[in-house]
């Protein structure tokens, strides 16, 4: 029995013994829980009032708080705004709620702390116990504005960022709608960026774009936002542009800082320009994008006429953009021999009417079987490059044709092929002529290259000496629509031509506009004297026919003789041509 007695005493022992330990586990986990939590606590409890400040309270604060009525010490603590807020806070109680946050901020240290409040209520529905857990989120706040900033912001210039921009741009749509009154977007592009980012290092072209972007800065105001846009691009819009916020002014502005070198860190010193690009809500479009969108297109074309522009929206030019990029697009699906077709229009000596050659002009019918102007995408495919590898196909095609004709039919003929700048520019253009020739068994005299006039001004020097090693080889070369460039006639001395196309401009109004009498007059004399030979093109009338015969031109060719047409049809004539002799 006492054995029994003794041994339950004993377990009674060891079971209180292991409550003891397990709490003093619970409160060493609890304290380090506590302290680890980089928080300060004040636990109240009611029954017994008494306060008691817990964990890293010193952090915090350098006073203790050992009874109610030292909360006073803690409201005096806190930045003024901050004192009455606390008080209320901390006593939400009397409001029978049970959890509360809210953030002060300390006087001297300026920590701001997240105060967290919790009440227990008992089953009588009174609080028993109260705990405030103060927290450090000085840092925390400051990342998170951090965050805000990087949010509106761009860090590089201190201007809104694109995302922002657009936002706000979206904002002045909505508000102008209501108003009924403008927001103009304008695209502000550096020009030769590349120069200052290749040429003298990225940290320069850095260097460049923030102190542009410091500058851009002084122009904001509630009715003009201004974003970094992306690297060399800055986005500026105007809520009811006018006066001091027109469009033109702030361009003016703009110019007036680019007047002057930007110094950049290193100490290098450079002058830069600017294309802008300009549309207008709500006559060119109604969205953000849209408005953004073609305020770019049209800054595209203030570069391609020559940079250091602004030009404002115009229909046309989204159209001819939109254009450009449809035929971009559809040249990156084209199948040469499949969509590709060469025709061939006839020259004619005006003398005796009798055919000299034929010009090759290539047509294309796109997958839809409509069919695209060369006019319209000869320039385009120059652009991006394509039209080295349809120059190639041009000539090649034109050839094999030409060769057909001259085995079956033995008249002699001039094959004229039209020649792009970047296609002649090319190292190897002499070359692959030549080796065309050959394998076609063709001599150089039976071809002509037709160069416009643009090419040779664009590129003197490399142009020249090419056609001077094509000359040299017995190739000809004429000048193509001439009178539509340059058009010196002082200049025409010396050129690397045998033969000067008249452009279609002259011919079409030779009957009727004495000026244009007169040039033309003076253009076939001066160019006979220099032992040119001329060509009319564009000729449709009889009248136009006979008068350029009379003033001397050596050669006809337009729908009056002949329009350009497929293979068969040249063949047809040749055909006749051959049976008659
Ligand atoms: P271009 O070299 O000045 O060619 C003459 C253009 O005038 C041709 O237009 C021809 O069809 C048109 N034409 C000829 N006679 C008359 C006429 O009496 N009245 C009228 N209204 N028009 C006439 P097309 O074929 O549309 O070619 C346009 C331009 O595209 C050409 O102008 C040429 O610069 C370019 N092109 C055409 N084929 C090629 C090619 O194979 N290679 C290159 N690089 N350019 C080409
Ligand atoms: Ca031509
Ligand atoms: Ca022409």
């Amino acid at each position: 029995m006492v054995d029994t007695k003794e041994r339950e005493k004993g377990n009674e022992t060891t079971l209180i013994g292991q409550e003891y330990q397990q709490l003093r586990d619970d409160e060493k986990m609890f304290r380090l829980l506590c302290e680890t939590s980089n928080s300060a606590f004040i636990y109240y409890n009611y029954k017994e009032d008494r306060v008691r400040t817990l964990a890293n309270w010193g952090h915090f604060f350098d006073f203790p708080i050992s009874d109610m009525k030292d909360l006073s010490r803690l409201y005096d603590s806190v930045e003024e705004q901050y004192s009455i807020p606390l008080r209320e806070g901390l006593f939400i109680e009397k409001q029978n709620r049970e959890r509360q946050n809210f953030e002060i901020r300390l006087k001297e240290s300026h920590l701001c702390i997240e105060v967290e409040v919790n009440i227990v209520y008992g089953a009588d529905g009174n609080p028993t116990d109260k705990i405030v857990r103060f927290k450090d989120v000085t840092k925390l706040n400051a990342q998170k504005d951090e965050l805000a900033y990087m949010a509106y912001y761009d860090l590089m210039t201190g201007l809104y960022n694109r995302n922002y921009f657009v936002r706000l741009l979206g904002e002045f749509l909505r508000q102008a709608e209501k108003e009924k009154c403008k927001v103009a977007v304008m695209f502000v592009d550096f020009d030769d960026f590349r120069r200052v980012n290749d040429g003298m290092g990225l940290i320069a072209g850095d260097d460049l774009v923030q102190l542009f972007g410091q500058y851009l800065s002084d122009l904001m105001s509630d009715h003009v936002v201004i974003s970094h846009f992306s690297t060399d691009i800055y986005c500026i819009a105007i809520y009811d542009p006018c006066g001091a916020r027109s469009v033109e002014t702030i361009y003016q502005v703009i110019k007036k800082r680019l007047e002057k070198p930007f110094r950049l860190m290193d100490g290098q010193e450079v002058t830069m320009t600017v294309s802008v690009g300009v549309s207008e809500y709500p006559e060119a479009a109604t969205g953000t994008l849209e408005l953004i969108n073609c305020a770019e297109i049209v800054m595209f074309k203030a570069k391609s006429q020559g940079k250091d522009k602004i030009q404002y929206f115009d229909g046309a030019i989204l159209e001819e953009f939109l254009q450009t990029v449809t035929i971009q697009t559809k040249l990156k699906e084209v199948v040469f021999e499949q969509n590709f077709t060469m025709h061939f229009q006839p020259q004619y000596v005006a003398e005796d009417r009798r055919l000299r050659g034929v010009e090759a002009l290539i047509r294309w019918k796109d997958n839809k079987g409509d069919m695209i102007s060369p006019a319209v995408f000869i320039p385009i495919a120059e652009k991006n490059g394509t039209i080295v590898p349809i120059g190639n196909w041009v000539i090649e095609k034109s050839v094999q044709t030409y060769v057909g004709w001259r085995k079956k039919y033995h008249y002699p003929l001039i094959l004229s092929l039209n020649v792009s700048a970047v296609q002649c520019k090319q190292k190897d253009f002499i070359e692959s002529l030549l080796q065309i020739l050959e394998q076609y068994e063709v001599e150089p005299d039976e071809i002509e290259i037709e160069v416009t006039e643009t090419i040779l001004i664009e590129d003197f020097e490399t142009i020249s000496k090419r056609l001077d090693e094509l000359r040299e080889i017995g190739v000809k070369i004429s000048l193509d629509d001439f009178g539509t460039g340059f058009s010196s006639l002082s200049y025409l001395k010396g050129l690397p031509i045998d033969t000067l196309k008249i452009d279609k401009t002259f011919v079409d109004t030779l009957l009727t506009d004495v000026n244009t009498k007169i040039i033309t007059e003076s253009i076939i004399y001066m160019v006979k004297r220099l032992g040119y030979e001329t060509i009319a093109e564009g000729v449709e009338t009889e009248g136009q026919f006979q008068y350029l015969k009379e003033l001397g031109c050596d050669i006809i060719q337009g729908y009056y003789l002949g329009r350009p047409m497929p293979a068969e049809e040249i063949e047809d004539l040749l055909a006749d041509l051959t049976a008659k002799v």
